[in-house]
């Protein structure tokens, strides 16, 4: 009796030592790790208050590279596709197969905007919002900004214009076309509806497109094809399918929103305190 007891102790001492090791071990571990991935957000704009171990984690399955790159602050991914065009490197072959397929049918495809970076989105929102850049409407008509109330510029400007941090743009994997064939050499190219609609120059190609478009061989699909009150319907952006869904995946409102409270972007407190409605209609809702 008394030696299985002491047999008892004996365990309970070893239970008891090996939990103290374990422990110290881990808090050891942490404060390693801790403050480099902390700095290592911080770096790169993503800020981070990590208070409890179920964080860490979830940031241990953020790839600090790829959220990055999600959110236009990196151009690691990129490769210069025509002078002054840079897209995501896997998207190269794929893009010049597609213009090579649209030569053969007499679209003369060209790139009006690849990738885009945070910093260039945030010129774009910022210089709309002050009136430098004009905002429109569906069929291409300036808005009048001090006619309306705040979250009334800020949706009008998410029709057509991504918050910086959430355009497909920054992933290098979407691209505007337009057939420089179809135009003279001084056409001025505005991207609205009306000029890849039945009477609009783009007509040719908007029909080229749908036909290459429909088997899916290509890799690239629209997506913004169906207008439910978001982002509006763009016959001309093209996204890679392939390498954009992995970026779709990662897309992640918490770091969006973190970037924003961090950015010098005007009308901040009207986006922060819609950002959930906002998120939801013109980020997340794609076709
Ligand atoms: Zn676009």
């Amino acid at each position: 009796m008394v030696q299985a007891m002491v047999r008892w102790v004996e365990f309970a001492r070893w239970v008891l030592l090996l939990a103290t090791l374990a422990s110290y071990t881990s808090e050891l571990y942490f404060r390693a790790v801790l403050p480099s991935y902390t700095s290592e957000l911080q770096r790169h704009g993503l800020s981070c208050r990590l208070a409890t171990m179920t964080q860490l984690y979830e940031m241990n399955s953020i790839d600090v590279m790829k959220a990055r790159q999600m959110i236009g602050q990196s151009d690691a991914h990129l490769a210069e596709i025509f002078p002054g065009h840079f897209v995501h490197s896997d998207v190269v072959e794929p893009y010049l197969a597609l213009v090579a397929r649209a030569a053969d049918s007499g679209v003369d495809l060209r790139l009006a905007s690849g990738y885009r970076s945070f910093d260039r989105q945030l010129t774009i929102w910022n210089a709309k919002v002050s009136g430098q850049r004009p905002v429109c409407d569906d069929r291409g008509t300036p808005l009048d900004l001090n006619t309306l109330t705040d979250l009334d510029k800020v949706n009008a400007i998410l029709r057509w214009s991504a918050l910086p941090g959430a355009s497909r743009h920054h992933w290098g994997t979407d691209v505007d076309v337009w057939d420089r064939a179809a135009v003279e050499t001084d056409y001025c190219l505005q991207l609205v509806p009306g000029e890849y609609a039945g009477d609009g120059v783009f007509f040719r190609l908007t029909r080229w497109l749908d036909e290459m478009l429909a088997n899916g061989e290509s890799g690239f699909f629209r997506p913004y094809t169906v207008d439910d009150g978001g982002v509006g319907v763009e016959p001309w952006h093209l996204s890679f399918r392939p390498v954009a869904a992995d970026f779709e995946q990662l897309m992640n409102q918490r770091v969006l929103r973190e970037t924003l409270e961090q950015a010098d972007i005007l009308l901040k407190k009207t986006v922060l305190d819609n950002f959930a409605t906002i998120y939801q209609r013109y980020v997340l809702a794609r076709h």
